[in-house]
């Protein structure tokens, strides 16, 4: 198991890396969210932290032809080749009514897999106790209920060893992943969550209590980060929608 890595920068990185085989991550350029709290940075401790598995997707996101991303990231602000957004969240999830039973507990849509949707008031509570960036969910043609997207920061540096990530990839699929020809962001084939390797942590970590990985993963233009969640926020989002969603622990 890879050990935590506590004495470097206390910097939040919230930018993604671009990998390119054996060269190593690259910083990409993304600007800052303000999702990380700014204080003092004290000694992490990384299972506090828990991958949240889903059960199933509830609802479509709109437009439909830009996988809800238009609204999300504007025209412009994700690669319409792979799929990847390319800059912060500027716009409100977009939901379809149709199909779509009222809005309760926690969930995650369709297309969008690191985008955790909450029911008004358990936005409410989770917000009182955690620090999360929440953005109202908006909705097509017909408004069904009152929900808040967190929008989850990139934190890195990188969670997982490239090599060990290659070779679980390769394991997996016969291939680690591709850059894409148009927006060069490096992604590796899609894992499930107990096919990767194990995650390092980082001091910056202390400040979030939601956090994705530099890492994009996907194919087609299907394009995803890992996300971990602090135990606590896990534990009231489960709770709320045990059939959405399933903890696990961290390697
Ligand atoms: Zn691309």
């Amino acid at each position: 198991m890879a050990t935590s890595q506590l004495k470097t920068s206390s910097v939040v990185e919230n930018r993604t890396s671009k990998v390119a085989g054996r060269e190593g991550f690259k910083p990409a350029h993304r600007s800052t969210s303000t999702a990380c709290s700014v204080g003092a940075v004290g000694p992490y401790p990384r299972m506090d932290f828990v991958h949240l598995g889903l059960r199933r997707n509830r609802g479509w996101p709109w437009p439909e032809d830009s996988w809800g991303l238009d609204s999300m990231f504007g025209e412009t602000g994700w690669c319409h080749s792979c799929g990847t957004p390319l800059q912060e969240q500027s716009g409100s999830l977009t939901l379809q009514a149709g199909g779509q039973s009222p809005v309760h507990g926690a969930w995650i849509p369709n297309w969008r897999f690191d985008a955790i949707c909450l029911e008004k008031s358990i936005a409410d509570r989770v917000s009182a106790e955690f620090r999360l960036d929440l953005r109202p969910v908006a909705w097509r043609r017909k408004v069904i209920g009152a929900a808040m997207q967190i929008v989850t920061p990139t934190v890195g540096p990188a969670w997982f060893d490239p090599d060990q990530l290659r070779d679980a990839a390769i394991a997996r699929h016969g291939s680690a992943g591709a850059e894409c020809s148009e927006c060069h962001t490096w992604r590796w084939l899609p894992l499930a969550f107990e096919q990767l390797p194990p995650v390092r942590s980082d001091a910056s970590w202390e400040r979030c209590d939601i956090l994705a990985s530099p890492e994009w993963f996907g194919d087609g233009a299907r394009s995803f980060r890992e996300i971990l969640v602090r135990r606590g926020l896990a534990e009231l989002i489960a709770a709320a929608s045990p059939k959405d969603f399933k903890i696990r622990e961290i390697s």
